[in-house]
Formats: C-alpha cells, structure tokens, sequence
C-alpha cells in the first residue's frame, strides 16, 4: 500500500512510500530478534563505539534530518535542527551506558550474591507525529545501549526521518536487524508490536486514547510498556513574579511546535491581583510571535500538521480575546490564539494547538486546586520570586516536569514523563536503562 506524505506548509506531496504491512512486521520483528543472538554479546565497550558512530553519523547528517523534517512536519528550522542534534546528543549519552550497567554484589548468608542487568529481546518504539525525531531517539538510543534490539513504527504523517536514521544506523556500521524502521499504520505495524511474543517491550508516545488500548494489549503477554500521553500543562504565574518576562516567555511554553507539544503550557492561571497587566503584556507578545515560513530561520511557527488537526483546533475556538496572525492560501496554519475566558471544554481537554486558556486564580491553594484538576500531569511552570513558594507549589503540582522562571521542560541527563494519565515510567536521564532490562539475581554458594 503506497501513502503519500504532505508537505503541510504547502500541502504538496513531497514522497510516497510503501507501508508495512503485518508481513512486513513479522519479518522486521524476526530480523531483529536473530540480530538480538548476536547484539547483546557484543563487548560494552564496542556497543558504546557503535553508538557514539552513530551518533557521529547523525551529526554528519544534521542538516539533512533537519531540511527534512521541515519538509514533513512544517517545524521552524531553528526547532528542527535542534531536534536533529538531540538525537545525536540522547545517543552520546546513552553511549556510555554498556560499560556502567553495573548490577550489584549483596552480602548474603552461604555464599555470593550478585545481580546482573540483562536486555529485555525486541522492543517496540511506537512514535507520534509531533516530534518524530527526539521521541524516536529517546526509545531506542537506551533501548540499544542496554542491548536491545528495536523494531521503530514512525507515525503515517510524518516516516521520512525516521527512515534516513534507520540508514544512518546501518552507514555507521550497526549489525543489519539491530534497528529496523517499519512504517505503516498503528492498526496494523504498531499493533503487531504489541500482539508478537518475540518483543518484550513496548515504548509508546501518542495519545492517551491509544495509550490505554496498547497498555490492555501489553497486559495479555504482561509485557513491558511505557507510555508518554497527553498533558495540559499550568503555567502558574503569581503577583509577585517578573510580570514582564513570565509574558513574554508565556507564548514560546505554548505555542512552539504550534501547540503540537505534550508539554504545551495551555493554561495559563495568573493571580487574580496581577490578572489585567498579565493580559496588557501577554497581548504584544503574541501578536508579534512570527508565523510563517518554517525554512525561514526568524520564524518561531508553522503550520498544524494537516487538515485534520485543524479543524480539530479550530472546534474549542470561540470569542478569543486576541490572537496573532497566520499566512493564507496553501499550509494547515493556524495563528497563536488567546481564550480569556475559555470555555470548560477549551480549559480542559488538550487541544494539541496553537490556543492558550488564561484563567485566574485567589490565592495559592485555588491555583493548585486548578493546576490538578485535570486527569493529565506532564508538565508545568511557575513564576514566583518567592523561594518557598516556588518549592511549596513545586511540590504540590501532580505533574512529572516542572520548572520554575522557565518554561522548558526537556534535558536528556534529566528524567521525563507524567503523573496520572499522562503516562506511565520515566524516560532519559540516569534510570531510563532501568526500564530496558531484567534485574536477574545469582547466588553462588562457597559452602563445600
Ligand atoms: P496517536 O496516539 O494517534 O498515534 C501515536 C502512534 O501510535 C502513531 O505512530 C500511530 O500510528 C500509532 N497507533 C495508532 N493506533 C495504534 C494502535 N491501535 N496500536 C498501535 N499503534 C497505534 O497520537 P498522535 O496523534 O500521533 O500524537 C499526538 C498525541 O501524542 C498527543 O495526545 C500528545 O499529547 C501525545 N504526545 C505525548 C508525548 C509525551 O511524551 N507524553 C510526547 C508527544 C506526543
């Protein structure tokens, strides 16, 4: 089956590939389970070379992944090459994993006891649309260091990096089978992942709809699953905080990606006291954010993804109290909008969009009351200079990734994922190679 990929800054077709289809599964998963014989005996110290060459690999290439991703997913490219450097920057991190997966030595009656930390099989990366790239890296870069093999299914919409780092991989010299990039449909390749007993584990980022239905599907084999969903981050911003900057970042903690961002901060409470001349700053910053052309490197938006996903948007759209601009003519675009007041709907669900829901609050207890009244808890942000309650309030929001006078929310040495329904498990950072593997204890008895 042939599908034609859009460029939707201009809804020109720029490819057609084939995709997978459950055959096709079944022989990349069979490919990578006999590289698997072979990948976790490979020495750590090679496993590391072969990591840190492909990453080398990705650097050599960057500007390539970058003009492509442009192209399939209309991000600016300043975003896009940021992204094509993160992958090559989570594999440098995770290169030096084989050779610290170190298991333990515990003192025991009769004996020695030690505990090693053996790879999982086949793992499963299931990627949405919304940042092809990172997401992707974040599976499979630890998912191969703790000496995995990976079966990727890149989202329809958005295949073309995903398929040019399978061929990095191979160029930087990975055994054939170790990383196989399979695109086609969730209902049929990202299911496969999930229905064949030959992968142990399933990464999957996308929608909290689908993360439920993947997880009961694990449940069956009780197979491994972690899960990156939704969100609808607070942005909390108090009295007493730089009133000035907290609006002038307030439009880059939302609309970067043009909304299309799990993290998105798409609610912004502002204390009552402050609420008015958080507006009057707000308005400016949003009316200047620049929208356009995503090869252009003063561009700070794009498009939405497709036509889809902008209807979508523009159904929790009503009364906005101001919002930017946006080209016409050809491109799925969308301007940066304001809701004060938004409807529930609007305040509630993600919209996964360019719309920010400003909404006030009395005091510190009303804005966490607000901040988790929410099924979600990826992310969030809050503006205070008062110390304690930056840590008071850091610590009461139900939410994996905060920040405080900032509003970024990813490092690759620093843990990620939500509370709630916005997933299940941590990926990056230190402990994500904890999700890769077994824990598997031997004692050897010294007794004669
Ligand atoms: P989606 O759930 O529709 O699809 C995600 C991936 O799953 C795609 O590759 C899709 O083909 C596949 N898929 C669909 N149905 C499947 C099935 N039945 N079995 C197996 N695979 C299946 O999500 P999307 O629309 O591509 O992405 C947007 C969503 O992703 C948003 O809700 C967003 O919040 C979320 N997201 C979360 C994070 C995070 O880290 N928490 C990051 C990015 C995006």
């Amino acid at each position: 089956m042939k599908y034609d990929v859009l460029n939707p800054a201009t809804e020109k077709v720029i490819r057609t590939i084939s995709l997978a289809t459950q055959d096709d599964a079944d022989a990349a998963i069979a490919r990578a389970a006999k590289a698997f014989e072979t990948w976790r005996d490979v020495t750590p110290a090679d496993r590391g070379r072969l990591l840190r060459r492909f990453a080398d690999a990705v650097d050599a290439d960057l500007e390539n992944l970058a003009a492509l991703e442009v192209e399939n997913a209309g991000h600016t490219i300043g975003n896009a090459r940021w992204e094509a450097g993160n992958v090559r920057d989570v594999l440098t991190y995770y290169s030096a994993a084989p050779e610290r997966l170190f298991g333990k030595q515990i003192p025991v009656a009769g004996g020695i006891d030690i505990t090693f930390q053996e790879p999982l099989g086949v793992v499963g990366v299931i990627v949405p649309w919304n940042f092809p790239m990172p997401i992707a890296g974040w599976g499979f870069a630890p998912a191969l260091a703790a000496g995995n093999t990976v079966v990727l299914k890149p989202a329809e919409l958005t295949p073309l990096t995903a398929i040019r780092l399978g061929e990095l991989a191979l160029e930087a010299g990975l055994p054939p089978g170790v990383f196989e990039v399979v695109p086609g449909k969730g209902t049929v390749v990202g299911n496969r992942f999930v229905t064949h007993s030959a992968v142990r584990k399933i990464v999957f980022t996308g929608s909290t709809t689908v993360g439920k239905q993947i997880m009961a599907g694990c449940a069956d084999q009780v197979k491994r699953v972690t899960l990156e969903l939704g969100g609808k981050s607070a942005n909390i911003v108090f009295a007493d905080a730089d009133l000035e900057k907290a609006a002038a970042q307030a439009p880059y903690g939302v609309f970067d990606n043009a909304g299309q961002d799990c993290c998105a901060r798409s609610r912004i409470l502002v204390e009552r006291l402050a609420y008015d001349r958080f507006l009057e700053l707000l308005e400016p910053a949003v009316k200047n954010f620049k929208v356009g052309d995503p090869s252009d490197p003063a561009t700070e938006m794009g498009p939405l993804i497709s036509a889809g996903q902008r209807e979508q948007v523009a159904s929790y759209v009503e009364n906005p109290a101001f919002q930017g601009t946006a080209p016409s003519g050809p491109g799925f675009w969308f301007p940066p909008t304001v809701l004060a007041p938004a409807s529930e709907r609007a305040a509630r669900e993600e919209i996964f969009g360019p719309v920010v829901a400003v909404i006030p609050f009395a005091d510190e207890a009303d804005a966490l009351r607000i901040a988790n009244d929410s099924e979600y808890g990826l992310s969030g942000s809050i503006w205070t200079r008062d110390v304690s309650r930056a840590i008071r309030v850091g610590r009461g929001v139900e939410a994996g990734n905060l920040s405080i006078n900032s509003n970024s929310s990813v490092r690759y040495s620093t843990p990620f994922g939500g509370y709630k329904q916005s997933g299940l498990g941590r990926e990056l950072g230190p402990d994500a190679l904890a999700a890769f593997t077994e824990t598997k204890n031997i004692f050897i008895s010294t007794e004669d």
